[in-house]
């Protein structure tokens, strides 16, 4: 087997390896055949993981979902920037073009002047089931302690606040590395949403960089236990929904989006 496909087909259950600044060491390192299994197969042909990530400096596990899926936090760019990003993707497991998004970010080129986390797929389970709730059928955007109410049907915020645990992954991980900007992706509206908004110029560098417009969602009303409610009251950086549309295009989820959401956090490669 050659290093590149022993590499190739270990990534996923040897987590440790071949995605970290400790990649030319990986490649090096011996892998035994056990940690080759038939699951880490299937999921790298549809993930299509390549080992050598110049962007990527670490990968962590932060948490686990209901179904004991794990979620992942890859960390980008530059670690002497001044500026952290966060950015999550896939928390309504059946809006998975940010994920596209994200995963262009880490598995392109060496990126330079910024910070940034992407946890591409928030929710797997919802994202295994194609649905937007989580497997204990909870809305993971209202399931933050922040304004929670006891939501019920399409918005079910969970039995009480901090009740998921792919909620409390993302509470513990941001608080871990209290970044000055978070962006969550969503959809089918299309916009960037400054209902509430914290950090306007950020939203309009967003707006210009990425080609969506400016709106306001209001969640038909109120907005009871979100994300961004949460991190923007609790936390001195903003937090901002990006809602890609219905239907956004192949080309925009590999070109425009990833590249304008690079340049909005003062970042290139
Ligand atoms: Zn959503």
């Amino acid at each position: 087997m050659s290093v590149r496909s022993c590499c190739l087909t270990a990534s996923l259950v040897v987590s440790v390896l071949c995605g970290a600044t400790a990649a030319s060491a990986a490649l090096n390192a011996p892998l035994t055949s056990a940690a080759v299994s038939a699951d880490a197969t299937t999921a790298l042909q549809s993930n299509q993981l390549v080992p050598d990530r110049p962007a990527v400096l670490s990968k962590r596990i932060i948490g686990r979902s209901v179904e004991d899926r794990r979620i992942r936090a890859w960390e980008l760019g530059d670690r002497r920037s001044d500026v952290t990003v966060v950015a999550v993707a896939d928390m309504h497991g059946n809006e998975t073009g940010g994920e596209v998004i994200l995963k262009q970010l880490r598995d392109g080129r060496a990126i330079q002047n910024v910070h940034l986390w992407v946890i591409p797929r928030d929710n797997p389970d919802g994202v295994v089931r194609g649905q937007r709730h989580n497997a204990n059928g909870v809305d993971l955007n209202r399931n933050f302690g922040v304004k929670w109410r006891p939501l019920t049907g399409y918005y079910y915020a969970g039995p009480r606040p901090w009740s998921e645990p792919e909620t409390r992954t993302l509470r513990r991980f941001l608080n871990d590395v209290d970044p000055d900007y978070v962006v969550s992706f969503h959809s089918p509206l299309y916009g960037i949403d400054v209902y509430g908004a914290k950090d306007r110029p950020f939203a309009r560098r967003l707006s210009r960089e990425m080609a969506l417009p400016i709106r306001e969602f209001d969640c038909a009303g109120v907005c009871h236990g979100t994300f961004s409610q949460w991190f923007n009251a609790r936390h001195d950086g903003a937090a901002v929904t990006i809602e890609l549309g219905s239907d956004p295009s192949e080309r925009y989820l590999t070109k425009r989006g990833p590249r304008g959401l690079l340049r909005a956090v003062g970042g290139y490669r």
